[in-house]
């Protein structure tokens, strides 16, 4: 099955008692026993449940991997994963992570004796220095938020191999659509779903992939036994959505390589993250192990001042955090999801008053790039 096929069919695409191709909300909490012990597979929606289920088996196959699971969020799959590990242990990290990782790895996972070290494992000579006698595993971001960095997942996959190490991907930017990092050599790959993979700005959720039978048992007992599943009316709008992720993906795909190439030419923009120009960093990477860059673009404008006349003028980019749904946001990192980060380890990131990070939508493309040439002029 190709990529766009398998959104439609992957998974349980239809229901088997009543035929219907939309896959039903199974909205129950428990189900009915034959007999002590025997019943149909589902016995407590905790456990399991129908509607979750399609949703989990369609995430499975959309990344290639052996279980999926769905959570209420993307902190709630992340906290599920690290729940893999002991007290004791200790998980090297992309130093750009998602603010809310590192949130929980540094203020919840490390009361409970979780360790964690933060690099930048575009360079894996910092990844191995960082590795300890209590290394369990190495968890990549990519590419990153708001700079848009990216690591080899592949490079980086060989090398945890060598040293015994799990390896996870936070794989929400790319989408299974455009990268699978579980064919590149991950064990366990993650999203908030929250994002592109909903992508209608109406749905709060978290999928996790994993690339081993044994692995899904234990982060099954972990599900079951914390409890942070995801609903079946919010599971059937993820599998809604995933029926349109490739049109989405090819639209914001396509608008952000003619927003990219406005914001080139304009010279109030002095600085611009995407991985898909060809002096980004990481492009050959990029291009190596994903089919597209992605519809998130950052950008410098030199002064918080001349941030906030943007702001104030544009008409289709909307003013909010999240990303990756059908119509365009905006926002500045520096005082809105990376606020919490101290200001020098902003400047030391790139991350400056100035700095703009838009998520592309799927409008008309010159409607976009009308509305930033006025509000930049
Ligand atoms: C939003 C986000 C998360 C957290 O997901 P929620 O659904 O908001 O809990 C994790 N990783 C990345 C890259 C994100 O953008």
């Amino acid at each position: 099955m190709k990529r766009k096929t398998k959104l439609i069919h992957g998974g349980i695409p239809s229901d088997k008692t009543t035929g219907a191709v939309s896959f039903p909300i199974y909205q129950v909490s428990t189900y009915k026993q034959e007999d002590v012990g025997v019943h149909s597979g589902f016995e407590y929606s905790r456990t399991g449940n129908p509607t979750r289920h399609a949703l989990e088996e369609l995430i499975k196959d959309l990344e290639g991997g052996k279980r999926g699971f769905a959570f209420g969020s993307g902190m709630a799959a992340i906290t599920a994963v690290m729940m893999l590990f002991d007290s004791g242990d200790h998980v090297i990290l992309t130093d750009d992570v998602y603010g809310g990782t590192y949130r929980v790895m540094t203020k919840v996972l490390n009361r409970l004796g979780i360790d964690s070290t933060f690099v930048d494992t575009t360079d894996i000579e910092q990844i191995e220095a960082a590795l300890k006698p209590n290394t369990k595993a190495v968890y990549v971001e990519t590419p990153t938020n708001p700079l848009l960095k990216v690591t080899d997942i592949e490079a980086v996959a060989s090398w945890a191999k060598t040293k015994n190490l799990l390896f996870m991907v936070d794989n929400t930017f790319n989408t299974p659509y455009w990268q699978n990092p579980i064919d590149l050599g991950a064990d366990i790959v993650l999203h908030s779903a929250t994002k592109y993979i909903g992508g209608h700005s109406d749905v709060v959720a978290g999928l996790v992939v994993v690339n081993d039978e044994k692995l899904g048992e234990d982060l099954h007992f972990v599900q079951n036994s914390t409890g942070g599943v995801l609903g079946p009316q919010d599971s059937w709008l993820l599998i809604r959505g995933i029926k349109t992720l490739g049109l989405r993906m090819e639209a914001h795909e396509s608008n952000t390589k003619k927003i990219v190439e406005f914001l080139k030419s304009h010279p109030a923009v002095e600085k611009i993250y995407y991985p898909g120009l060809e002096d980004h960093p990481q492009h050959e990477i990029a291009k190596k192990q994903s089919g597209g860059f992605g519809g998130m673009v950052s950008f410098d404008v030199g002064s918080q001042a001349n941030a906030d006349a943007l702001l104030k003028k544009v008409k289709y980019f909307t003013l909010a955090e999240s990303l990756g749904a059908v119509e365009s946001l905006i926002s500045v990192p520096a005082r809105m999801t990376h606020a919490s980060i101290p200001a020098e380890r902003r400047a030391e990131l790139g991350i400056t008053d100035g700095l703009v990070r838009i998520s592309v939508g799927i409008e008309d493309a010159d409607d976009l790039i009308d509305d930033l040439k006025n509000a930049l002029s």
